[in-house]
């Protein structure tokens, strides 16, 4: 990580970077309030003394959730620290282009259409960072160190309402819950989102979908993927999915009738990027 893609944490706790990778995994004492959770410091007319809720649990948390939800390749990726790259099958204007619209919108819908090797992939874990930074941040979080450190941070997930699924499981689940099938543990499936839980998540919520090329679609399958973008449209939660299909193909796999209306749910939902047209 070098400085300027660790911008986020330096918001949020400003040390250098060694002691920030340090607190983030827990392996070190936060300096600041020593693992406490808030500090006290002096006023800034030097009067009096007030308390300070520590930033070290949003450190750590931000930490935690990329762990159990971003590739480890891509963990370096940060909105904020994102330049054009070389090897990108985009031009660096585009590139440019296309990073300043989603620094200036990161809460706004996206659909990236586009062949391989055109960064795809990347503006989308960038946005699903940015978009759990900013959900980290509006929470009190206290330090997720000892014993209670990895199950503080599951009770605090327990609301997360920001989505990064595979479109491929996730539809494959809900049609395992229409049959009533039970997973490998005896427990009937259920999808861990779907259009009612959107709904209550509204605009705090964020559904990511990923491999959504590798979905064999089946009537079914395409109504429950209707389910779910109506559910980002009518309550305003962010979606944002990527494809290497055309924009004419990917409407196609719904058929000729249905295939057209998902596509202006998307049209209406999202800031489409078709990066087969240069
Ligand atoms: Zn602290």
């Amino acid at each position: 990580m070098n400085t300027e893609q660790n911008a986020e944490v330096r918001r949020l706790f400003d040390y250098d970077r060694e002691t920030v990778d340090a607190v983030a995994n827990r392996k070190m004492a936060c300096p600041t309030c020593h693992d406490r959770g808030e500090y006290r410091r002096k006023t800034k007319d030097g009067d009096s003394a007030e308390t300070i809720f520590c930033a070290c649990g949003k450190v750590q948390l931000i930490q935690y959730i990329a762990e159990q939800k971003i590739a480890v390749h891509d963990r370096f990726v940060r909105l904020a620290g994102l330049v054009p790259s070389e090897r990108s099958q985009l031009s660096t204007e585009r590139q440019t282009e296309v990073l300043a619209e989603l620094r200036a919108n990161p809460q706004h819908s996206y659909a990236f259409f586009g062949p391989a090797g055109t960064s795809k992939t990347t503006f989308c874990v960038a946005l699903y960072r940015e978009r759990a930074v900013r959900w980290v941040n509006s929470c009190r979080v206290l330090p997720l160190v000892g014993d209670y450190g990895v199950q503080r941070a599951k009770s605090y997930l327990k609301d997360y309402p920001i989505y990064l699924v595979s479109a491929k499981k996730l539809l494959e689940d809900f049609h395992k819950e229409s049959l009533g099938d039970v997973d490998e543990h005896g427990q009937k499936v259920h999808p861990v989102v779907n259009g009612e839980k959107l709904a209550r998540a509204g605009e705090q919520g964020a559904l990511f979908l990923e491999e959504i090329d590798k979905v064999h679609f089946t009537e079914f399958k395409i109504n429950a993927l209707f389910e779910l973008f109506d559910a980002c449209y009518e309550h305003g939660v962010q979606l944002v999915f990527n494809t290497n299909l055309t924009l004419e193909k990917f409407a196609a796999q719904f058929g000729p009738e249905t295939g057209p209306a998902i596509f202006r749910r998307v049209a209406e939902t999202c800031t489409v990027y078709d990066f087969f047209s240069e």
